[in-house]
C-alpha cells in the first residue's frame, strides 16, 4: 500500500513556511497531496484555481507532490484517495489549540486517519499568509517570505 499524506490548508497564498513543510514531508511519503480548501471563515484573495497553480509552480522540483482542491471534509477526500495521514504545521503556541481541536474532530469522524503535526522551521515560523497579504497591501517587500511566482501574482492582484 502506498503511503499518502495530505497537507490541507487555505494557502492564500502559499508561503515559504508551507514550502518548507512540503519539502520536508516529500521524502517521507510515496505521495504528498497539497489540498487547497475553501475556508468558510476566511475571505480569499486568490481563487482555488489560482492558489493551485501557484502551489504547482512553487513545488515543480518535487516529483511526488500533487496539488488538488476540494470543497468538502478533508477526511472524505482522503478516504476517496486512500490517504492515511493529515499533515499540519505548528508555528507558535497559538496554533496548538486549533490544531488539537481539528485533530480530535478528525479522529472522531475518521479513526483510521492520523494527524501529524510538524514544527515550523525557526527561519519560517513567523510567516503567515495573512501577514504576507498585510505586508503586500501596505507596500512591503515579500522577498524570502513567499516563492517568486507569488510575488508576481500578488503584484498583479494589487494592481487590479
Ligand atoms: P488554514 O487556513 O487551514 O490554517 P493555512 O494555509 O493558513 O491554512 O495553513 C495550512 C497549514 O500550514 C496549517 O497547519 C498552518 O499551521 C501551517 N503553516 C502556515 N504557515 C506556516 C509556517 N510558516 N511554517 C509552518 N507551518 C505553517
Amino acid at each position: 500500500m502506498s503511503k499518502i499524506a495530505v497537507y490541507p490548508g487555505s494557502f492564500d497564498p502559499i508561503t515559504m513556511g508551507h514550502v518548507d513543510i512540503i519539502n520536508r514531508m516529500s521524502p517521507l511519503y510515496d505521495q504528498v497531496i497539497v489540498l487547497v480548501a475553501e475556508s468558510s471563515q476566511k475571505s480569499a484573495l486568490f481563487t482555488l484555481e489560482e492558489r493551485k497553480v501557484l502551489i504547482e509552480k512553487s513545488l515543480s522540483h518535487l516529483k511526488n507532490v500533487k496539488v488538488d482542491f476540494f470543497k468538502g471534509l478533508t477526511t472524505d477526500y482522503m478516504k476517496k484517495h486512500n490517504a492515511q495521514v493529515i499533515v499540519r504545521g505548528l508555528r507558535a503556541v497559538v496554533d496548538f489549540e486549533y490544531e488539537m481541536t481539528m485533530a480530535n474532530m478528525n479522529k472522531k469522524i475518521a479513526p483510521e486517519i492520523e494527524t501529524l503535526l510538524v514544527f515550523a522551521s525557526p527561519e519560517y515560523y513567523y510567516i503567515s499568509s495573512r501577514g504576507v497579504k498585510e505586508l503586500a497591501f501596505n507596500g512591503g517587500a515579500l522577498t524570502d517570505l513567499v516563492p517568486d511566482v507569488v510575488i508576481d501574482a500578488m503584484a498583479k492582484k494589487l494592481k487590479k
